[in-house]
């Protein structure tokens, strides 16, 4: 299945000179989010993931269906104050702006096998501070998986090392 047709390019969004990539309408295409789900599914079973950790907000929306067919847990990493219990935090730098993300400090036992999920890889940043939550808690990122890498704005050169899968790239 060609999963770029069901993604819509929007020109200068959230602001002028950002070309932001539209996943809501592959969302919206139940055979669609299934496929690009499914392809995710199949890469995480053959890393023997023990947990899916994702950032919001997108990063819940292909990390929870995945973990739901390897039914293993979710652990949602967050933007500070929104955690109710213990956490731990990273800042880091965003495609424009800067931030931080938090995990609760026991959402992850030591040597568990985590998949990493998220829309789209840019700069790296989000995915970048999401791992070094994981492994600050001990766990091991055995994967990482993302719709969409851009490939020009070089995030990979952040995940070196790591396992990663995209589905579509620009
Ligand atoms: P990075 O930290 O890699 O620079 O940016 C990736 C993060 O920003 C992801 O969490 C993603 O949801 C969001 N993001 C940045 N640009 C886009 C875009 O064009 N489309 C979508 N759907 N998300 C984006």
């Amino acid at each position: 299945m060609d999963l770029k047709q069901y993604v819509t390019i929007v020109p200068d969004w959230p602001k002028e000179g950002i070309v932001f990539k539209d996943i809501t309408t592959l969302m919206d295409n139940g055979q669609a989010y299934k496929y690009a789900t499914d392809q995710i599914v199949k890469y995480a079973k053959e890393r023997e993931i023990d947990l899916v950790v994702g950032p919001e907000a997108r990063g819940f929306i292909i990390g929870c269906p995945v973990a739901y067919a390897l039914e293993v847990g979710f652990a949602p990493v967050r933007k500070p104050g929104k955690l109710p219990r213990e956490t731990i935090k990273v800042e880091y730098g965003l495609e424009y702006g800067k931030d931080a993300l938090t995990i609760h400090k026991d959402a992850i036992k030591p040597g568990q096998r985590v998949l990493i999920t998220d829309d789209l890889l840019a700069t790296g940043g989000t995915i970048e501070a999401t791992i070094k939550l994981v492994e600050e808690l001990g766990g091991i990122v055995a994967g990482i998986a993302f719709l969409i890498e851009l490939s020009y704005l070089e995030g990979r050169k952040k995940l070196e090392g790591y396992d990663v899968l995209t589905l579509m790239k620009y």
